[in-house]
């Protein structure tokens, strides 16, 4: 028993966040079922209308919740840069239009910040963990992954922004480390972390 939750669907279409979070909760030792949104029959996704991570993760988690009658769990994550005001925030998928792929994101963002220097790179990948109940409860995990933009892209690991992203105390962009290593840094695998530890507390 998990605090009642023997069972949690993540909000996700994506299965290397099912397969992640399965064994992150495996090696915790816990017998929590995690279910992804292909084995419930779909419905609408809602639109991620919040200008916050954490806005956006409780709007897909609690849609989740609500049809499954499960306790769900959702994730929304970004990159925030401080030459740029913290965006592309909530927008970093979209950065470079609706129809972008990484490759023109990542084109523009190196087009933007064109001769500024390193020391004023600074940057956070941010992820944002939404778990609500059903019975209403809701819980949230917020963490970070401190660092800076590159001045051109390295590494073919990861995806997103991962080439242009130099986490702090390594000397590689984030494309150049290995799934475990990004992982014990990364702002998502905090957050996972965190849910697990709180779920091991229940
Ligand atoms: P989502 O929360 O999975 O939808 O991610 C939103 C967007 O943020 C992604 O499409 C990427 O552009 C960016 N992003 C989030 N996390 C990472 C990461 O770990 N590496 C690179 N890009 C990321």
């Amino acid at each position: 028993m998990t605090g009642g939750v023997e069972k949690v669907v993540l909000a996700t279409n994506n299965p290397k966040k099912l397969v992640e979070l399965r064994r992150v909760i495996r090696d915790a030792g816990l017998a929590v079922e995690v279910l992804g949104l292909g084995d419930f029959d779909p419905y609408p996704e809602p639109a991620e209308t919040e200008r916050t991570f954490e806005g956006n993760a409780f709007i897909k988690a609690e849609a989740a919740a609500r049809h499954t009658g499960l306790p769900a769990l959702a994730d929304d994550s970004g990159l925030e840069v401080d030459e740029l005001n913290s965006m592309p925030g909530v927008r970093s998928a979209r950065w470079a239009g609706p129809e972008c792929n990484d490759a023109a994101n990542n084109a523009l963002l190196l087009a933007q910040l064109a001769g500024v220097p390193a020391k004023r790179r600074g940057a956070r990948f941010v992820c944002a963990l939404a778990l609500v109940l059903p019975d209403g409860g809701r819980q949230l995990w917020r963490e970070e992954m401190p660092g800076r933009i590159a001045e051109e892209e390295r590494g073919d690991g990861g995806f997103g922004y991962d080439p242009l992203f130099l986490p702090d105390g390594r000397a590689c962009t984030s494309a150049e480390l290995t799934a475990a290593q990004k992982d014990a840094i990364s702002h998502r695998g905090k957050a996972v972390r965190a849910f697990v530890a709180w779920l091991k507390e229940q």
